[in-house]
């Protein structure tokens, strides 16, 4: 017994033809990586494309004679989950028309801090109003920053959504 127990704790012996081919079977796997296509994306420069579904930055949309969609119904308000919009509706005038229902949104604030994108908004806007678009990247140097006014809101549509609204609308 006590031989036996010699024998097992005796070292190694260094073997150069398994060492060499363990070198070998490690630097094919390196040449093999080396001449793959590159699949980093080089972020900032480069972004991945998102999703059609995806939701991001929210829009106002207005209509094409220029009338803003919003119809103050706050029913975006009251089906938003985390309460971060804020709609301050008035009356239309025919001196002055916003939009083409009785009232417009006066005031229209997205808290960007606290919306989770859920998109609830957009599904309870009976007249399409409110959208989330493709933009996810929303930091910024200040909290005031991250309310979202309505002139905010309001800049051009980007096409990607607009060509999402225009399948939502063929379908
Ligand atoms: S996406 Fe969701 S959390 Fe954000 S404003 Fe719309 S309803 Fe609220
Ligand atoms: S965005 Fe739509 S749901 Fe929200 S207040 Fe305007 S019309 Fe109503």
């Amino acid at each position: 017994m006590p031989d036996e127990e010699t024998k097992n704790d005796r070292p190694k012996q260094p073997n150069v033809a398994e060492d060499v081919g363990a070198l070998l079977t490690g630097l094919k796997t390196t040449l093999a990586e080396t001449f793959k296509p590159v699949v980093t994306t080089m972020y900032p420069e480069d972004k991945t494309p998102r999703s059609e579904r995806y939701g991001g930055r929210h829009y106002l949309r207005r209509y094409d004679d220029g009338l803003e969609r919003c119809i103050g119904c706050e029913l975006c308000a009251a089906a938003c989950p985390v309460g971060c919009i804020l709609v301050i509706a008035a009356e239309n005038s025919d001196e002055e028309r916003v939009s083409p229902g009785e009232r417009y949104a006066k005031t229209y604030e997205i808290n960007m801090l606290r919306c989770i994108f859920c998109g609830y908004c957009e599904e309870a806007c009976p007249v399409q109003a409110i959208v989330l678009g493709p933009e996810y990247e929303l930091s910024d140097v200040s909290r005031e920053k991250f309310i979202y006014t309505k002139e905010r809101l309001l800049e051009p549509l980007p096409p990607a959504v607009q060509a999402r609204l225009d399948g939502k609308k063929a379908t």
